[in-house]
């Protein structure tokens, strides 16, 4: 699934195009992506963009009168593009905005199940759909990501990507934020000392900052992740064979010899199932 670097990557592609002209024709959307029926889509008619924001792994469009918002998630397969006059799309896309001059916007998804959605509410609904998030990821700082460890005890891996807490982590950059500030994925966030927090928030910076970067350059998986997928690899610090471990849904990727001392991590679905 797409996460901070990714998605702040698109908001900055896209943020000039779709403000450049204003809609001319709102739709069509697949009956499973638009989430919401009343404004009807066409009240984005004759309107234009102010640009391209992000909340946590969402995108949002406001027209320029702001009186509108069209929020876009994305979830793990959807994309969006840009696509400018002339240029050829898809037949059938998820959703489709024109822009008077030709260009469009498409959102397409790969997957047979669609789980992308496209919302378009006033920005008080906006507000509301949003307000269960917690502070953005980025440049969160070790004064609040203290206050959040010690609000409650979370193993790290599974509090960093818990949007209500913190917003804009998956588990692609929880794995590769926990192997730079070298604490294991399993620790538990109230038991984490001050320099520790101090470590994890500097990762968090650090490593989506990497992300950012290295995705507006165009950089695929591979290229930019260095823990996450990469189990059996050379951990890049000390050498040592990246491990794998099986975490609620989820799996994790770590070194042992950087952040568990050594030790290897068991796997946790099973206990949790005889719980
Ligand atoms: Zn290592």
């Amino acid at each position: 699934m797409p996460e901070l670097p990714e998605v702040e990557t698109w908001c900055r592609a896209l943020d000039g195009p779709v403000s450049a002209f204003p809609i001319e024709k709102a739709g069509p959307a697949h009956v499973a992506t638009l989430k919401t029926f009343d404004p009807p889509l066409s009240a984005l008619e004759g309107r234009r963009l102010a640009g391209a924001e992000r909340r946590a792994k969402r995108l949002l469009f406001p027209t320029d009168d702001g009186e509108l918002v069209l929020l876009v998630h994305l979830m793990s397969s959807g994309r969006l593009r840009h696509l400018g006059a002339g240029e050829r799309g898809p037949k059938m896309p998820a959703f489709r905005l024109a822009f008077q001059g030709g260009s469009q916007l498409i959102l397409t998804e790969a997957a047979r199940k669609k789980r992308a959605g496209v919302w378009l509410l006033t920005p008080e609904e906006a507000e509301q759909e949003l307000a269960h998030l917690g502070p953005d990821a980025l440049h969160i700082g070790a004064n609040r990501l203290g206050q959040i460890c010690a609000g409650e005890s979370r193993r790290l891996h599974s509090l960093l990507r818990d949007q209500r807490s913190i917003s804009g982590i998956g588990r692609a950059w929880a794995n590769e934020i926990l192997h730079q500030a070298r604490l294991s994925p399993y620790a538990l966030s109230k038991e984490l000392e001050a320099d520790e927090v101090e470590r994890l928030a500097t990762a968090i910076d650090a490593e989506l900052t990497r992300g950012l970067a290295l995705r507006e350059r165009g950089a695929n998986d591979k290229r930019t992740y260095r823990v996450h997928n990469k189990l059996g690899d050379p951990c890049y610090v000390c050498g040592t064979p990246i491990a794998r471990v099986d975490f609620e849904e989820h799996t994790i990727y770590y070194c042992p010899e950087c952040q568990t001392g050594g030790r290897v991590l068991k796997d946790r679905r099973l206990s949790r199932l005889l719980r």
